[in-house]
């Protein structure tokens, strides 16, 4: 269980330290070769990273408890956020940085705000485009040369083209915030404990909150030192009526009892230490017995004790095949109730959002 939630910690830290990087870059007014060489620099490293993570993971055999392809699924996602600003940044950092020494004597003045730019003082130009154009500040570059983000109508010099319509631009900011509404969108539809169904962190383990896992351990762990207590108890009592040589029917008849009582005791016991194993261990089980069973009814001639062991093997499969049973019924029917809840809690909100909006358009 620890390990699960530290194969998490990993993860997030591994998300959160990717999206730092990312806010640096975009914020960067390094030149371009530079911001490129951060950049591989950066998949290096997180290449490392998740290699760790998946060594961690199978080093403490978390199969099973972690969806491990979802946690590198969310670390790639965020790779290519940085990998592709590279790609679009080039186009327009490439000649913001190249400031130059005015040394010639005529009036210039700035292509953006028409203010003179004074001999001697430093101004920006884009080298590529070969205009002659000349700009005051950084920020009257981005104004002339950036382009208008779709979203906010901001001015902006890094920005991602939309793949399937070229003409659409958005600027990192509003980026960012469309691709967290989407992780919102996709994390309201998948998690909700089974159990209490509280809403489970993005890219969850299991379909069972941490806080029910624990208190499914704790209230097996009570039960199983209930069971302890009332054995203690039993077998006092039985040493007790056993000492005594002249019983009464009653006191044989009690005796009997008590020794039946604390058999059942150790079964149920047996029981719920099995019951901690998964039900894989028990497919290999029923397998294992299966084909020792063949083994034996293939012989001939059996001996007594070999004719007493198939029997007890031939009991102990129908045990754990009624086991196996009563386990999927127990866990089939739960999981569409859970989905269909989901949908439903998915769908009210999306109604009240829907609501929202229209409420205020009218409004205006
Ligand atoms: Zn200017
Ligand atoms: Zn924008
Ligand atoms: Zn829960």
């Amino acid at each position: 269980m620890n390990g699960r939630i530290e194969l998490l910690r990993l993860h997030n830290e591994l998300c959160d330290k990717i999206d730092r990087d990312y806010q640096k870059l975009i914020k960067s007014t390094t030149s371009l070769q530079e911001i490129s060489n951060q950049i591989t620099k950066h998949l290096t490293d997180y290449s490392q990273e998740k290699d760790n993570l998946l060594s961690f993971y199978q080093v403490n055999r978390l199969a099973g408890k972690v969806n491990i392809e979802k946690l590198l699924e969310e670390v790639s996602s965020r790779e290519q956020k940085i990998s592709f600003l590279s790609k679009q940044s080039k186009k327009t950092k490439t000649d913001k940085q190249s400031k130059r020494k005015n040394n010639q004597e005529e009036y210039i003045y700035c292509q953006e705000c028409h203010r003179e730019i004074k001999p001697k003082a430093e101004y920006w130009y884009n080298s590529s485009k070969n205009d002659g154009y000349k700009l005051c500040s950084e920020k009257c570059y981005e104004e002339y040369y950036g382009e208008y983000c779709n979203q906010c109508a901001n001015k902006t010099l890094t920005f991602y083209r939309d793949e399937q319509n070229p003409n659409i631009i958005t600027c990192p900011a509003c980026y960012e915030k469309n691709q967290q509404e989407e992780r919102e969108r996709k994390g309201r539809l998948t998690t909700y404990c089974q159990k209490c169904s509280a809403k489970l962190p993005e890219n969850y383990v299991l379909d069972t909150c941490d806080n029910c896992l624990d208190k499914e351990d704790a209230e097996r762990e009570r039960e199983r030192e209930q069971i302890r207590s009332q054995q203690q108890q039993l077998q006092s009592d039985i040493a007790n009526l056993e000492q005594n040589s002249s019983k009464t029917p009653q006191q044989q008849a009690d005796l009997d009892q008590k020794k039946q009582k604390l058999k059942d005791l150790e079964d149920k016991l047996n029981e719920l230490e099995t019951e901690k194993d998964n039900s894989t261990d028990l497919d290999t089980q029923i397998a294992k017995l299966q084909s020792e069973i063949r083994a034996l009814e293939k012989k001939p001639n059996r001996t007594t004790e070999e004719e007493k062991l198939l029997t007890d093997k031939r009991k102990k499969l129908a045990e754990l095949l009624a086991k196996k049973n009563k386990k999927e019924n127990s866990q089939s029917p739960k999981k569409p109730i859970i989905l269909y809840v989901s949908l439903t809690v998915g769908g009210i909100i999306l109604l009240v959002i829907l609501a929202t909006i229209i409420f205020r358009r009218k409004k205006k």
